[in-house]
């Protein structure tokens, strides 16, 4: 059976087509740019990569390309092979702790919760409303970001900010990254041989944007991210935690808006903000192997952060079987995952350093006699989708 996973954003529409229950990618793509003039699409499948350059003027005509070229590369002989259509939607709120199926219902309210994430959710919708038209048939599943973390108790989710900020506007933790740190968990209960029931894993989200979760028996205890997913680790462009009161201070110091100042922390900050040269792991690795001092601070504070953050979750889950990497950097940089090991001497880690070379495959980079596991999981938030899709349609 194929199952669509779609992911869109504000201005692009990403897809993965899966053979369920296979598991198997036969094709995936990329619009980007709708609604602007040259429009890129890009379209995979048999590992042969077609890009071509039109001008898609909004998200339904983004559905519609998608489907007609799923029909002129002959991926698929008629529409009515795909079953079942998965979104991903960024806000769950405290609405949903599982994915849905989606009705006129379910559209409200993720509709209600865009205030909570009025980047993201207001986009999402537009996909879910898209592939509604074209496909009116066909089951459509929402899978949140946030639901993985609905599980976190109270004392880790409530800000001690005013009671009546979360009663009365739902002022709390929320947590993102839902899909990748569940489904990194669900990989390392397999390579690490044992169920989630007793199993204390840190899953450590380190990708442009980034976030460490403490798992125990299988569920979310803790999350970085917060109300929003600018708080927590240093990321790409954003701050990560810093204290609320800077705000006022430079927007009166800059004579900037709160707007202003708020972008700032959000796309100017983080590892740009401190090398003063990228948000790019990339470049700031160059930057510190060629003895840059700028990334060499950045890389640092990085560092610092991520530490800070598994020593507290080692001690909230106390103790721990597995720290778990992911995303681009957490899957494909042993100089990072080194540096965050090296600082973490207290728990005394033994990493395989050869095996620690690995890029982007799944792996235990931690000798037979660590302790504590290190495993490295590539992310699949699509994979998580088309699975939750096939699990409600069925
Ligand atoms: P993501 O958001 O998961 O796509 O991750 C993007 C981040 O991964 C960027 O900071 C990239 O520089 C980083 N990244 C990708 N490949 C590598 C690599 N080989 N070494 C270090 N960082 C990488």
């Amino acid at each position: 059976m194929k199952i669509l996973s779609v992911n869109a954003g504000s201005s692009s529409l990403k897809f993965q087509l899966f053979e369920m229950p296979e598991e198997k990618v036969i094709a995936s793509g990329l619009i980007e740019r709708i609604g602007l003039p040259a429009s890129i699409i890009t379209v995979t499948t048999n590992g042969d990569k077609r890009r071509t350059v039109e001008d898609i003027q909004d998200h339904a005509k983004a559905v519609q390309k998608v489907l007609s070229v799923l029909l002129d590369l002959s991926i698929v002989a008629s529409l009515d092979e795909i079953k079942g259509v998965g979104h991903r939607v960024v806000h769950g709120g405290e609405k949903f702790s599982d994915s849905v199926l989606i009705t006129d219902e379910v559209i409200t309210e993720i509709d209600k919760l865009s205030e909570l994430a009025p980047l993201h959710n207001p986009a999402n919708l537009i996909g879910i409303k898209a592939f509604q038209k074209v496909l009116p048939n066909v089951k459509q599943i929402a899978v949140f970001d946030t639901a993985f973390h609905q599980t976190m108790p109270i004392e880790s989710y409530l800000y001690p900010a005013p009671y009546s900020w979360y009663v009365k506007y739902g002022v709390r933790r929320y947590g993102f990254h839902g899909m990748s740190h569940k489904y990194v968990s669900e990989r390392a209960y397999k390579l690490l041989g044992k169920g989630p029931e007793g199993t204390r894993l840190i899953t450590i989200h380190l990708g442009n944007g980034a976030s460490v979760t403490a798992i125990r028996d299988g569920k979310s205890v803790e999350t970085s991210m917060g109300f929003t997913p600018l708080v927590g680790l240093m990321m790409g462009t954003r701050s990560g935690d810093v204290d609320p009161s800077i705000l006022p201070f430079v927007m009166q110091k800059e004579n900037c808006s709160f707007e202003d100042t708020l972008n700032a922390l959000n796309y100017e900050s983080g590892l740009k903000g401190i090398s003063l040269a990228s948000s790019d792991m990339r470049d700031i690795l160059k930057g510190v192997n060629e003895g840059n001092k700028q990334c060499i601070l950045a890389f640092n504070l990085y560092i610092k952060r991520v530490c800070d953050y598994i020593g507290q979750y080692y001690i909230l889950l106390g103790g721990c079987d597995a720290l778990v990497f992911t995303a681009g950097i957490g899957e494909n940089s042993g100089q990072t995952r080194k540096a965050i090991i090296d600082r973490l001497a207290a728990l005394e880690i033994k990493l395989d350093e050869e095996a620690n070379k690995v890029m982007g495959k799944e792996s235990i980079v931690t000798k037979p006699d660590s302790k504590i596991k290190v495993l490295v999981i590539p992310t699949n938030e699509e994979l998580v989708i088309a699975r939750d899709t096939l699990r409600l349609i069925s």
